[in-house]
């Protein structure tokens, strides 16, 4: 059996851009004939809140979509709420740890930041890390750590390319390193997206990702990671953006793209979803469909290989 998932953050109102990963990761799905599971990746405590965690479902919903498992049906993965799995993750890094393939970095602030949220391309994270901390002998960590409690690395294997077959952006190949030795936890205790999203997918039975091309640079590190945690990794499938008028991927700062504002002024939900088959490849013009009207005709290789620049709709 096929399973795929949706993993929405709440951080704030669900707009055109997630709405669209959401519809698309749910027909290749559902065209499947396949089980689709909703998460939520609340891990980020300080970005997630839980009336847009709400506000995600109940907008999922009206768009037409559904779950066959997630936090307000349950499912016999639950919990299906990042903030309630914290031991899954622990358990994670305990293997990581006793294979030795994390080790404590003190080096400061802007990693602490990051880590927890979905980097959005990498480049997000700033330049990646030198691995200053990834070679201090026994005796300097034990006097950097009277100092300072550490973040831990992930310790990318320094000769080996790790590629992969994207189900939509084709052959994918990361030079050795690339992206630098990445947090799974911070030194506040957070862990980070990598580790937990892996260990969700992996706990789940998820064999396929479909998500933003954003991702697509995270997902040599989390092969590592399925690969240092002895766990089959799933088929993964980035579709290109949607970019605002500006250029620049499609975010609440373009205005007027909240799912919540289409329902409140009595928009149907069939206008929506019809604008984001349109700008998907799936249908020749915007007019009004439901989600489940798109089914029968899903082909993954309807999907533009390009980001799809848009305007702002006026629906
Ligand atoms: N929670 C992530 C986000 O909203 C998505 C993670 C994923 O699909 O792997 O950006």
């Amino acid at each position: 059996m096929r399973r795929g998932r949706f993993a929405p953050t709440p951080s704030g109102k669900m707009h055109l851009g997630n709405a669209r990963t959401a519809l698309l990761a749910w027909l290749h799905i559902r065209s499947l004939k396949g089980e689709f599971v909703l998460r939520m990746e609340d891990i980020d405590t300080e970005r997630s809140r839980e009336k847009w965690a709400k506000l995600a479902l109940l907008d999922l919903r009206w768009l037409g979509l559904d779950w066959d498992e997630g936090p307000d049906v349950g499912g016999r993965y639950a919990p299906y709420t990042q903030s309630e799995r914290l031991d899954r993750y622990a358990a994670g890094l305990q293997h990581l740890q006793a294979k030795g393939a994390v080790y404590p970095c003190y080096c400061s602030r802007a990693d602490i930041l990051s880590a927890a949220s979905a980097p959005h391309g990498l480049r997000s994270e700033g330049k990646a890390y030198a691995g200053t901390c990834r070679h201090l002998t026994p005796a300097e960590r034990v006097e950097k750590a009277l100092q300072k409690s550490p973040s831990l690395r992930f310790a990318m294997p320094e000769h080996r390319d790790v590629s992969f077959e994207d189900g939509i952006a084709g052959k994918q190949v990361f030079a050795a390193g690339s992206g630098g030795d990445f947090v799974v936890r911070r030194a506040d205790g957070l862990y980070s997206y990598q580790l937990s999203v892996v260990m969700d997918d992996a706990d789940m039975g998820i064999t396929d990702v479909l998500r933003g091309y954003d991702l697509l640079d995270s997902t040599p590190r989390q092969i590592l990671l399925y690969e240092a945690l002895e766990l089959e990794a799933p088929a993964f499938l980035h579709v290109p953006l949607l970019n605002g008028p500006d250029g620049k991927r499609l975010a609440k700062r373009h205005g007027g793209i909240a799912i919540s504002s289409f329902r409140e002024r009595g928009i149907p939900p069939e206008r929506v979803v019809g604008w984001l088959a349109y700008v998907s490849g799936l249908i020749d013009r915007p007019e009004s469909i439901s989600a489940s009207e798109l089914i029968p005709s899903f082909n993954l290789s309807l999907i533009p290989r390009e980001a799809v620049v848009v305007d702002i709709p006026n629906l």
